[in-house]
């Protein structure tokens, strides 16, 4: 199955073909043909599967079709936490980028008064956690009563994080004539009794849950000390089995710094990350694969698009703050079934976020104690607020083990290939008759809608903070 077999607006195929996509993941597969059709979907898939694409490319999808020249909330994609929500809203940028969409997101913790303006402006899309949206819709900042999509993202840990009252309040007030895409990596009963409740006539829709990425991925952690952390990683990369390898860093401008440190050590490397040019991008990549370059450094954002095969080591430079973020990394490695190989370099400030990954993972990442850049006592940094001793004591307590080959099988299978015609050349046919042909205008190809034919909006560039037009 590829992009071009799941009907989707050429518009939408371009832009997951251009995020590097090269196969749908079955959840993305299964689920896409059958939202398109308009039928409710319940989706048992955790995080790392593709999910997010597998209900945004659909949502987006249905905005386009029933948008006007006016947004209107068209769409709610309702998520338990603000990072879920942040990645998704991104993604729906990523997908939506050639379509003249506006979508925005909120959550709780922040000032709610840009939430609220943006609101007022008019968006097709919105992602929300539960309780800011049911505050602002208590306040009449925002309306459901447009809404023709429903997704439901996470549904048990929204009952785990006790936020399933305030879900219920917000289906209560959606229209019910709509369509409700359902997702849940797990299904107790009181997430089944919560989805009959919420769809009719669904397709049930089940794949492999994505711990077989965490399964399959040996994953081993080398303390160290923040300043020592580079050196450590050109210690590593002279292993031979270190052959292609992805870093991951925080910031831009962290892994420019790294890139920049591994080439004067000698090492083929590459940067890759937004500020880069898309050519600059596609040369690592390209490098990449065919194995010029041994070493790719990216940011989260940037990795999303690659697919390649064989990743023998994926190295965590800095530890993420989302635990979710560490799983997706470590999935780059051990795809279809191989093993790879996860490290991750901890300083004394990143112990917590260590702790964090082993909660959601379930498991415990090995520590490789003997190597020549352990943290010097009474060097390391003042400790984070957030930091806790929980790594000391689990230091001591564990025992050494080798670096990891590859061990196990499973996989998430998610697609490897790369490389496919980007034909399209359907889908295309609704959009003259949906638009009345106003966003394209005397503006071009009459395929590629160029922007800015919606009318203007006041308030400028502040907005980007808390919105997002796509394109
Ligand atoms: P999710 O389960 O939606 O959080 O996605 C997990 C990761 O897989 C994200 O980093 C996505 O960018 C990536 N991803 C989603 N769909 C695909 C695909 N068809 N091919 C390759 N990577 C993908």
């Amino acid at each position: 199955m590829e992009f071009k077999d799941l009907g989707l607006l050429p518009e939408l195929e371009r832009a997951v073909l251009e995020a590097g996509y090269t196969r749908p993941t079955p959840i993305q597969a299964a689920t896409i043909p059958v939202a398109l059709t308009g039928r409710d979907v319940i989706g048992c898939a955790q995080t790392g599967t593709g999910k997010t694409a597998a209900f945004c490319l659909p949502a987006l999808a249905r905005a386009y079709q029933a948008s006007n020249n006016e947004a209107v909330l068209h769409t709610l994609i309702l998520t338990p936490t603000r990072e879920l929500a942040a990645q998704i809203n991104e993604s729906l940028s990523t997908y939506g980028k050639h379509l003249d969409l506006w979508h925005t997101v909120i959550f709780g913790g922040v000032n709610d008064k840009p939430q609220i303006a943006e609101l007022k402006r008019g968006v097709d899309i919105l992602v929300a956690t539960p309780g800011r949206l049911l505050d602002l819709m208590q306040r009449k900042a925002v309306s459901l009563a447009h809404v023709q999509l429903f997704v439901l993202d996470e549904a048990d840990r929204m009952l785990d994080m006790g936020f399933i009252h305030d879900v219920k309040k917000i289906t209560q007030a959606l229209p019910q004539k709509r369509q409700t895409l359902f997702f849940s990596a797990t299904m107790p009963t009181e997430i089944r009794k919560l989805a009959a409740n919420l769809v009719k006539d669904a397709k049930t829709i089940a794949v492999d849950p994505v711990s077989s990425a965490v399964e399959v991925v040996a994953q081993n952690v080398y303390f160290t000390d923040k300043d020592r952390k580079r050196d450590l990683l050109v210690h590593l990369l002279e292993g031979a089995d270190f052959q292609r390898v992805v870093v991951f860093t925080r910031t831009k401008h962290g892994s420019d710094r790294v890139a920049r440190h591994l080439a004067k050590a000698g090492k083929k490397v590459a940067a890759i990350h937004g500020n880069k040019a898309q050519n600059a991008r596609t040369r690592a990549l390209d490098g990449f694969r065919n194995g010029d370059i041994q070493v790719l450094v990216a940011t989260d954002i940037a990795a999303r698009g690659i697919d390649v095969d064989d990743i023998s080591h994926v190295v965590n430079f800095e530890l993420p703050n989302v635990p979710e973020t560490y799983v997706h990394r470590i999935g780059r490695t051990g795809r279809a079934g191989k093993g790879g190989t996860a490290i991750s370099l901890c300083d004394d400030e990143e112990r917590s976020y260590l702790s964090g990954i082993e909660r959601l993972t379930g498991k415990r990442v090995n520590v490789v104690e003997q190597h020549p850049f352990l943290p010097v006592p009474g060097r390391a940094a003042p400790s984070n607020p957030n930091a806790n001793d929980g790594g000391a004591r689990r230091e001591a307590s564990r025992r050494p083990v080798a670096q990891g080959g590859p061990r196990g099988n499973g996989g998430n299978g998610r697609g490897g290939a790369n490389g496919r015609g980007g034909g399209n050349g359907r889908g295309g046919a609704k959009r003259p008759e949906a638009r009345g042909g106003q966003r394209f205008g005397g503006r071009g190809s009459g395929h590629k809608p160029q922007g800015g034919s919606r009318p203007a909006r006041p308030g400028g560039g502040e907005r980007a903070a808390v919105a997002a037009r796509s394109r």
